[in-house]
């Protein structure tokens, strides 16, 4: 028997994950024995699956579409972040064999808006569109990132609604459906749909952008997503895709973990020129 830890991501789709790969290089990075596959769960499959997992040893869990909501039900403890988002992306099983329940959605798209993509939240008026289980995550460090204005749209209003509800002590923010965004700019567009996953668009307007705008995908692709290239044909000064935001979300949850977190700029720098080595051999 080895001493290798074991580690996996559960969603669905998941074939796509580079979460896998991410975990391998920080292990590497920091000396460690890890064991981190992906797994194919449904949301029906989800409590059976996760409790055959950590009775065979498994030390955590990442939760991805669209298991976050059922990951926050199965968790025994949480933290504040994944309390307040009422969503967790990553379980960890304690000695006591409790599951404690974390998000670091939020905090990996703020570190990498803030600090890679130099993109400042303060004082700016922020769409978030898709109030699914990525939303909840992230509005909380939004929300302390103190902009002037946080509107999320969503086609099921009522979701958006609850989100409202659920924060409005962290700050202020208010909800729409898509077909009221006609007359309104913003500074930064984040798309927190899963629309890109089978490359569709939220429907939205080109002139929903300001100057100067950003656009931020939370999905990530081997080519730009079709929000990415929305951003692009529509002037946006930034069209950023959520790479970036998977490796800080991942050091976040090695750092729950394993107790360090790992350097991932030498991590977003390999994955995003392997993309483009491999991108550049596509035949359209
Ligand atoms: P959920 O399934 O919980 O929520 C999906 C949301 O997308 C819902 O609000 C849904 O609207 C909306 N939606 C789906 N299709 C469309 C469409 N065609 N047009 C408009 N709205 C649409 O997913 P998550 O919140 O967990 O994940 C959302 C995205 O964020 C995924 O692409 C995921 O990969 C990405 N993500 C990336 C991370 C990263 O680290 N880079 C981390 C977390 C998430 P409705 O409620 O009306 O059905």
């Amino acid at each position: 028997m080895t001493n290798i830890s074991e580690f996996a991501v559960f969603g669905h789709p998941i074939k796509h994950s580079k979460s896998p790969q991410i975990h391998q290089l920080f292990a590497q990075q920091t000396g460690r024995l890890v064991n981190y596959f992906a797994q194919d769960v449904s949301v029906d499959n989800f409590i059976t699956q996760t409790q055959l997992f950590f009775e065979n040893g498994g030390k955590g869990i990442n939760c991805t579409v669209p298991l976050k909501e059922q990951a926050f039900l199965v968790a025994n403890q949480l933290t504040a972040r994944a309390s307040l988002a009422k969503a967790v992306n990553t379980l960890k099983i304690q000695d006591d064999g409790s599951l404690l329940g974390d998000n670091t959605d939020g905090i990996g798209l703020v570190t990498d808006l803030v600090i890679n993509n130099n993109i400042n939240l303060l004082d700016i008026r922020i769409l978030i569109m898709g109030a699914g289980g990525a939303c909840r995550g992230i509005i909380g460090p939004i929300l302390e990132s103190k902009p002037k204005q946080l509107t999320i749209a969503n086609r099921t209003l009522s979701k958006a609604e609850e989100i409202v509800s659920d924060f409005k002590e962290c700050g202020e923010l208010d909800c729409c459906v898509y077909s009221d965004l006609s007359n309104v700019q913003f500074d930064l567009v984040i798309n927190a749909t899963s629309a890109s996953l089978t490359s569709d668009l939220p429907p939205i307007r080109g002139n929903l952008l300001a100057n100067n705008a950003s656009c931020y995908d939370l999905a990530y692709s081997q080519i730009p997503t079709a929000f990415v290239e929305w951003g692009l044909v529509n002037h946006a000064s930034k069209s950023i895709d959520g790479l970036g935001m998977l490796i800080e979300q991942a050091a976040e949850a090695f750092l729950l973990w394993h107790g360090i977190r790992p350097e991932t700029k030498e991590i977003f720098d390999l994955l995003n020129n392997q993309r483009q080595a491999s991108s550049a051999n596509i035949n359209y």
